[in-house]
């Protein structure tokens, strides 16, 4: 596996759309359901160094989810031209559920993002716990 020179940019967002480790393309970037890998399981990539990483993925999804509700309303007003109050909950529903159905690739396209800005890439010593730069080292009892 050469990860020397990185892949074109259509490879890293295809691997993204897949959900798979957008620095080899075979790892699942994820565990299980929103549950993410700390590291790839073949190159060893840490897919988030700090807390709080995966906040572009939840602004980017709802971003998306507020175009496409929006949208939507105007297309109903405009195609049926009914009172908007009774679809309200229909909305608030549909909002909900691309929230939760996008999140996982949305989550997947901003790890490519930080892969494509230099942010994932393997660890020399993949299996320590990460320790950031500004974060206290673990103490431990003897
Ligand atoms: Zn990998």
């Amino acid at each position: 596996m050469n990860l020397s020179s990185n892949p074109p940019l259509s490879y890293v967002l295809r691997r993204a759309l897949r959900l798979r480790c957008p620095a080899c393309g075979y790892g699942h970037i994820y565990e299980r359901n929103l549950h993410l890998h700390e590291t790839c399981e073949y190159c060893h990539a840490r897919y988030e160094r700090e807390p709080g990483e995966s906040l572009g993925a939840a602004y980017l999804v709802s971003g998306l989810t507020m175009i496409w509700i929006l949208g939507g309303f105007w297309a109903l007003d405009t195609l049926l031209d009914v009172s908007p109050t009774p679809f309200l909950a229909l909305w608030t529903g549909i909002m909900i559920v691309l929230n939760l159905f996008f999140y996982r690739v949305a989550r997947a396209l901003w790890i490519a993002f930080a892969y494509l800005t230099g942010g994932v890439y393997p660890d020399p010593d993949y299996e320590r716990e990460y320790v950031s730069p500004g974060e206290k080292a673990p103490h431990y009892e003897r």
